[in-house]
């Protein structure tokens, strides 16, 4: 099972995935991750890439394809990997169609998690991350156990410069930009299944894994009774 998540900021897309990686017991795997890990390992790959990204230059498709190729093989892989952030271009998509077909493998799912833009904004506004893991929170909406502490690592949450409106409208054009030709490439596979990312994070948990796991799940199911 080859997943991939395609979700804009504010859509709660790193907890959806949280939820993937769980459910599915599925390794996730990033672009970062991977080059971090060979950097660290100082792998031939690692060195090869450590060049580009010290001159602050993309790392090329070729050594990310292959980072992701050798991922693919180690043994937690079998059942199946969540992409993240990973094909980030057509170009990508494509190099990434033909690695899959080699192995005997396909990209099975791609989720794209749908939120109104207004409600997107709503939610980055005022947005708190925490600098150590990531993970976001919301005074509102998502709070923290602690006021001001990650619930994960305790670490003092922070609110970035970026989280406001205007910023989020900008951020969020960007990311469609960025992302629809990936998306129209895999909706001529017909592998894209579009998931209501409005309501609870439960809710949307529910029409995430059933979206995963290929079934038709209404907005009126997954929010609904729920056992
Ligand atoms: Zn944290």
């Amino acid at each position: 099972m080859v997943l991939t998540l395609f979700g804009p900021p504010g859509s709660g897309k790193g907890t959806q995935a949280e939820f993937l990686v769980q459910h599915f017991g599925i390794p996730q795997v990033s672009t970062g991750d991977l080059l971090r890990r060979e950097v660290e390992a100082d792998t031939e790959l690692g060195r090869q890439a450590r060049i580009y990204m010290e001159r602050g230059d993309l790392v090329p498709d070729q050594i990310t394809l292959e980072l992701f190729r050798r991922r693919l093989q180690e043994p937690d892989s079998a059942p199946g990997v969540l992409l993240d952030g990973f094909p980030r271009t057509v170009g990508q998509a494509q190099a990434l169609d033909h690695l899959l077909a080699e192995m005997g493998k396909r990209m099975d799912r791609v989720i794209r998690i749908l939120v109104p833009e207004e409600v997107l904004v709503e939610r980055i506004s005022g947005r708190l991350t925490c600098p150590v893991c990531g993970r976001t929170y919301h005074p509102r909406l998502k709070p923290p156990r602690l006021e001001g502490r990650c619930d994960y690592d305790g670490a003092a949450l922070l609110q970035r410069e970026d989280d406001s409106p205007t910023t989020a409208h900008r951020r969020i054009k960007v990311y469609q930009q960025r992302t629809l030709p990936v998306l129209e490439h895999y909706r001529s596979q017909g592998v894209v299944s579009e998931v209501d990312g409005t309501g609870t994070v439960e809710q949307v948990r529910e029409r995430v894994i059933a979206a995963a796991e290929g079934r038709e799940l209404d907005a009126a199911d997954a929010s609904g009774s729920q056992a």
